[in-house]
């Protein structure tokens, strides 16, 4: 330890053998900045006398110098494991792609493509065009459009259709979706003006059909998504409000959130009203996302009458919130996978996910048990547990679907907090960083999205795991 130790300077570290292969393979500029950080982050350190001789040596910075060249390189946005229970986790990114999908966007990425090109007449086309047959077909609407997510498309269709004018909406159906998606918000932001009808628990019929004036230009209809409203209750049905809109000769916007094309209860799941059941029901425009239970790419999509759609379409907001070529790539396929909906269940990803049975889970996390306990040591007790997971982003928020899965607890209950963050912090330190949930003094793992498929890659990276630990 010596006060008067310097740091090389940065063409001495260049010049080690290293830092000459990390310059033949990343090149000069990159090289050298990565070495002027390593020197900068040592710098306090050395003027403090603070660090022996052997790092300083030349060699070692160029070793950190390394380190830094890797950490700069890296991809930000890295695959997990998750193992949350909720399937479509917005935090997580909702909806994984089958590989049709994967197959398009590859595609659209590499080649040149008919976007917005009619190859029938080779004029100029519209993209909403490759996908407006497929989702006619499978709602019933007579036309429909996309736009970037749904939240943009409630935005588009209450600025196409209601600006500077009045919109009713039952004060029970004022939802907040996480991440400052809000009815009234939205609306503001619109240009619409919100008239609330009913009371948060009961809305009747009178209360849409009397709030009616010459300034109404919408009735509106949202899907609760997150919440549930339970006990003494009244809603009025989607047939009911859009009778009370024809009346008036306004039209009925049902803002779905999920929005399922075929109904989940034939492969044992909640149902859940279908756009096709609400569209015959008289909604005149349904707006619906997809990368929720549809399991396709984000966006937002819009269905209904021809009229309604067209004055959608020629609203300048629609230009500003387009989709690009990757997200029309994805979501073709999936549609199409409707089309033969007795096959979704092993084609559709999300939906083989939604319904893998309890005993595949189950299976995962007998075999799992024994390595996990041998890489998490004697502080840690790991036993088998059945549990519930959860559809998510708002789809069906009460029902919850039977899985299996493992759950950790501390083998001492002195400092339990400390170290299951400690083992949380382990898991997302990983390689591929493993997403649990932390509940009644455990960490739960739900292998329900753990595929077959993934379970070498997990198991590989396992005894990693003390490592880890061993740095929390
Ligand atoms: C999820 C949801 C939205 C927002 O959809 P995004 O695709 O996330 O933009 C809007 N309305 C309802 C009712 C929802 O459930």
């Amino acid at each position: 330890m010596s006060g008067a130790a310097r740091l090389p300077s940065v063409d001495r570290v260049l010049s080690t053998p290293l830092a000459r292969a990390l310059a033949a393979e990343h090149g000069a500029s990159a090289t050298t900045a990565a070495v002027r950080a390593a020197l900068d982050a040592l710098r306090p350190a050395a003027l403090a006398g603070e660090l022996a001789a052997d790092q300083l040596a030349p060699e070692a910075l160029a070793t950190r110098a390394r380190q830094h060249l890797a950490e700069r390189l890296a991809p930000r946005l890295t695959a997990v494991f998750n193992l949350t229970g909720t399937v479509l986790h917005t935090n997580l990114g909702r909806a994984l792609l089958p590989d049709e999908a994967v197959r398009a966007v590859v595609q659209a990425l590499t080649t040149p493509a008919n976007l917005e090109f009619d190859l029938a007449t080779g004029g100029r086309g519209d993209r909403d065009d490759l996908i407006t047959d497929l989702l006619r077909e499978l709602t019933g609407a007579e036309a429909a459009t996309v736009v970037n997510n749904n939240a943009a498309a409630v935005l588009l269709t209450l600025n196409a259709l209601a600006p500077r004018k009045e919109v009713i909406v039952s004060r029970g159906e004022l939802v907040e979706i996480g991440g400052a998606f809000r009815i009234p918000d939205i609306m503001g932001r619109a240009g619409a003006r919100l008239v609330e009808v009913g009371t948060t628990n009961r809305t009747h019929a009178k209360d849409y059909a009397e709030a009616i004036t010459e300034r109404t230009a919408l009735l509106m209809k949202v899907h609760c998504s997150n919440y549930a409203v339970t006990g003494f209750t009244k809603s009025v049905s989607e047939a009911e409000v859009a009778q009370i809109a024809h009346a008036r000769g306004l039209p009925l916007a049902v803002d779905l959130g999920s929005g399922t094309l075929v109904d989940l209860a034939q492969w044992g799941l909640p149902h859940e009203p279908t756009v096709r059941d609400v569209v015959a029901a008289g909604a005149d425009i349904v707006t619906f996302s997809g990368d929720k239970l549809l399991g396709g790419p984000q966006a937002g999509l819009i269905v209904g009458r021809k009229d309604l759609i067209a004055r959608i379409k020629k609203n300048p907001l629609k230009r500003a919130l387009r989709v690009g070529k990757l997200t029309l790539a994805a979501l073709e396929p999936v549609l199409r996978l409707y089309l033969t909906p007795e096959r979704l269940p092993e084609r559709l990803t999300t939906l083989r996910l939604f319904t893998r049975p309890q005993a595949d889970m189950r299976a995962q996390a007998e075999q799992l048990l024994a390595p996990l306990q041998a890489a998490l040591g004697a502080e840690y007790t790991v036993r088998t547990a059945a549990l519930f997971s959860q559809i998510g982003s708002g789809a069906l928020p009460v029902d919850q679907l039977p899985s299996f899965g493992l759950a950790i607890a501390p083998a001492s209950a002195k400092r339990a907090g400390r170290a299951l963050a400690r083992l949380e912090a382990a898991l997302r330190a990983l390689p591929r960083p493993v997403i649990g949930r932390i509940a009644s003094d455990a960490l739960w793992l739900d292998l329900r999205c753990l595929e077959a498929a993934d379970m070498p890659a997990f198991t590989a990276q396992l005894p990693r795991l003390a490592e880890a630990l061993a740095q929390e």
